[in-house]
């Protein structure tokens, strides 16, 4: 427990934030500090977490009061589950899954509200969440991230600041990130959230490892996306945009290693394997997430191939939200069931910890990427599949032909 007795200013308080192998890192504790006595420091693995200086605190007991683990919020019960996808292409093919986040985004923008979501900052290798004003700007929180987004203090503060104007938030992240922005901001009108389905985040310091090598091997690179966005149906097909060349390349080699291991568990939060928000009770409005397994029960419009998003409409607020934009999407009711039995366990139980988490990030440490993927048997995309050497080679000599024009 991280706890101590705190005498200070006449006032007498046991503070205890919820122990670390349960905490989320949502900071929603750093957020309430009047005094500013909560940071963030990274830990041995590469995840963040609160730290309290106790020289700073007055033993008030707001950050345990608004911690979502120490006080549980209450999740809503799934409401009625729809099959959808933005009517829209170019969304789609932005998106990971059907784009239904796109077009949330875009009707909160479009009345004058603001779209807060996780992106990534190319430079530093790190992703964070962010507040978003434009539609220009929508493009960096677009595709899932399989790291865990940093949520600051001074975020929840801008946010606050945002929502005293009177104008719309729309949150958008993983479930235990919602818990901590609901737990703050508790019943707030003009604030709505999107939870995904989530099967963990990987550390963000075990990204950074993997794309500095990354970075240094492919000098010019602009852009990574963790999915072949084009191509729905898959999580293993990294690729890269970079500047000189104009369509992104799929990784091959040594670094896809992370993505493997981020499927097979072994590099998730510890607290990721006893999450209780992997359920089909919710936290957010509306939930997110990919309908894998559509079409099993019963049949769907075949293109549902490009791109089908899971939602869940969870309260009456979400209902509300997704009938703003239903013009904009094909959706049809469907069952839970339908992507439980397709293999989506995330709505019923958290990832297992496998045995070789114990041993991993120990070995992060001390070990090369090369050596990690043989001692953890990290299957890796190792070439380029031939429909994508053919493609590649389409594009290329119509470019030369263009350009000779
Ligand atoms: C870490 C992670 C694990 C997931 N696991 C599953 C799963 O097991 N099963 C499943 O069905 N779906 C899962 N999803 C959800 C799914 O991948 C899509 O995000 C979801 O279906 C929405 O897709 P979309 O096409 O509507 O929008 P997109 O444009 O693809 O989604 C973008 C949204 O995701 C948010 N986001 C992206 N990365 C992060 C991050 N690191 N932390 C917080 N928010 C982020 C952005 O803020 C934005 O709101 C996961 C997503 C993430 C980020
Ligand atoms: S008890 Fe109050 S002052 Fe101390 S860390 Fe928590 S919120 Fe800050
Ligand atoms: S509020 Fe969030 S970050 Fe703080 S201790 Fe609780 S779970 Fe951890
Ligand atoms: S699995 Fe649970 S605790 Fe881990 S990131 Fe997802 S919602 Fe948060």
């Amino acid at each position: 427990m991280i706890t101590k007795i705190i005498e200070n200013r006449g006032m007498n308080h046991e503070v205890s934030l919820c122990p670390p192998s349960d905490c989320t890192g949502c900071f929603a504790c750093e957020a309430i500090c009047s005094q500013s006595a909560i940071s963030q420091f990274i830990d041995k693995e590469g995840f963040r977490y609160p730290r309290i200086n106790y020289e700073k605190c007055i033993g008030c007991g707001a950050c345990e009061r608004t911690c979502p683990v120490i006080n549980p919020i209450k999740k809503y019960q799934t409401g009625k589950i729809y099959a959808a996808w933005s009517l829209d292409d170019r969304i789609r093919e932005k998106s990971s899954s059907g784009g239904v986040f796109s077009e949330l985004a875009l009707a909160t923008l479009r009345k004058g509200g603001v779209v807060v979501g996780a992106s990534m900052d190319v430079n530093s290798g790190y992703i964070y969440h962010s507040i978003v004003t434009s539609e220009e700007d929508l493009d960096s929180l677009r595709g899932s991230k399989y790291v865990q987004s940093n949520i600051s203090g001074s975020l929840y503060r801008s946010i606050s600041i945002i929502l005293k104007e009177g104008r719309v938030v729309l949150f958008s992240g993983c479930p235990c990130q919602v818990a901590g922005i609901r737990s703050y901001f508790k019943d707030c009108e003009n604030l709505f959230c999107i939870d995904l389905a989530c099967h963990g985040v990987p550390s963000p310091e075990l990204f950074k490892m993997m794309f500095d090598e990354l970075k240094s091997a492919v000098p010019h690179l602009e852009k990574y996306n963790f999915r072949q966005l084009k191509m729905w149906g898959s999580c293993t097909s990294p690729n890269i945009v970079v500047s000189n060349l104009r369509q992104p390349v799929l990784l091959t080699g040594k670094y896809t290693f992370y993505q493997d291991a981020y499927i097979k568990g072994y590099s998730l939060r510890s607290n990721c394997y006893s999450c209780q928000y992997s359920s089909v009770n919710r936290i957010g409005d509306i939930s997110l997430a990919d309908f894998w397994g559509i079409g099993k029960m019963r049949p769907i419009d075949a293109s549902y191939k490009k791109g089908c998003s899971l939602v869940s409409l969870n309260n009456e607020r979400g209902a509300y939200l997704y009938n703003e934009i239903k013009q904009a999407l094909f959706c049809e009711e469907r069952e839970i069931e339908e992507t439980i039995e397709g293999g989506n366990t995330h709505f019923q139980r958290s990832c297992d910890r496998p045995s070789e988490r114990d041993s991993f990030y120990c070995d992060v440490k001390s070990l090369s990427i090369d050596e990690l993927i043989i001692k953890y048997n990290l299957s890796l995309i190792s070439k380029p599949t031939i429909f994508n050497k053919i493609i590649n080679k389409v594009y290329n000599l119509l470019r030369v032909f263009f350009r000779r024009k």
